[in-house]
């Protein structure tokens, strides 16, 4: 099947040093154009064959450039701009005037990103003197990005976010066709553009029940420790206790819905919080509210994976700050709201957009 082809993606992230990924590189990559994986569409040949693989794969709910990611240690064989990095995806999409005006589009994490006793240093190299507004605004909302981040000495290592231990296979692959095949269900799952896929799917599996949360764990025979929700020690984890009726929880939608300037939410299953913006007034104001729904799906269950695994306490005030400013960066970046300000997303004014 074609899909073996797909090694070659996790090969050519993955193994930077690589001559043959060299040649690719420079056959392909566009003087102009940049992108992570390079692919001149006017040359026929067997890395074309390999590049046009992810659209069939995309439709197929695979997306091989936000599946495939690197957990940054030493920050040697992770691209800066170009390679997924961050939850965000990479940083020459998410703020592309300010990569216009990099030297070296293809530097490495290491290269621009150092740590020293004082926390997180930064080596820029750009093209001018003076950023300018936009480019520099950009600046500021990376470093928020980047403030929040650690790195180690160890060697990068690349994820493929299909599997739990990380490791990429042609099975996985064929294993996660075949689950999308299989997983027919009546009710038809709103998506929203301004949020990456890989977001929306935390509510969509949670929706049908799907995430591997321990109780439905241990349904599948599955030996997990206690069953206990770790964001309140409370109560059993499901699905429906963890993003419905966890206090955590519940703290997050109540304070987003005054900061929405939304009636107080009452919900009792995952359904009432995934229409809660069908009642709103106005298409944008619908979709940046189910927008910000979803990434508070996403950021709960991060949270709580977080806890499961790195044994990191939840804070809710973080957790909120999180929904913000991610939803902002999304929602500003691909509905192309470029007059959305920080100041007036945390009014929650969006008469700019
Ligand atoms: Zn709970």
């Amino acid at each position: 099947m074609v899909y073996v082809l797909a090694k070659w993606w996790w090969r050519f992230k993955s193994e930077k040093s690589g001559l043959w990924r060299r040649i690719v590189w420079a056959i392909h990559q566009k003087a102009r154009t940049w992108n992570d994986v390079p692919v001149k569409n006017a040359m026929s040949g067997p890395w074309r064959n390999i590049y046009n693989i992810s659209q069939p794969l995309l439709e197929a709910n695979i997306d091989l450039k936000g599946a495939i990611t690197s957990v940054v240690g030493n920050g040697q064989n992770t691209y800066f701009w170009l390679d997924t990095w961050t939850e965000l995806g990479p940083f020459y999409l998410l703020f592309p005037d300010l990569f216009k005006m990099e030297v070296h589009k293809d530097c490495l994490v290491a290269e621009r990103w150092t740590t020293s006793s004082a926390g997180p240093a930064f080596n820029w190299a750009w093209v001018v003197t003076d950023l300018g507004q936009v480019a520099e605004d950009q600046l500021q909302q990376m470093l928020v990005v980047l403030n929040n981040r650690s790195r180690s000495m160890a060697p990068d290592s690349w994820i493929w976010q299909h599997e739990a231990n990380g490791s990429f296979s042609v099975a996985s692959i064929k294993r996660v066709l075949g689950s999308v095949g299989r997983t027919r269900t009546d009710k038809v799952f709103e998506w929203n553009s301004w949020v990456p896929k890989k977001i929306g799917i935390v509510a969509w599996r949670a929706e049908m029940e799907r995430l591997p949360t321990k109780c439905a764990l241990a349904r599948r025979n599955v030996a997990v420790p206690d069953r206990w929700c770790v964001l309140c020690g409370e109560y059993e984890e499901t699905c429906d206790h963890l993003f419905v009726s966890c206090h955590y929880s519940q703290s997050i939608w109540q304070n987003l819905a005054s900061w929405c300037r939304l009636q107080p939410i009452i919900a009792f299953g995952m359904n009432d919080l995934l229409t809660l913006h069908a009642s709103s007034l106005g298409p944008r104001k619908r979709k940046t509210i189910q927008a910000i729904v979803l990434v508070a799906f996403w950021s709960i269950w991060k949270v709580r994976n977080e806890v499961v695994f790195r044994q990191a306490v939840p804070n809710f005030t973080r957790t909120l700050d999180e929904i913000k400013s991610m939803a902002y960066l999304w929602i500003k970046n691909r509905s192309k709201a470029v007059s959305l300000t920080w100041e007036d997303w945390s009014r929650f004014n969006l008469t700019s957009m």
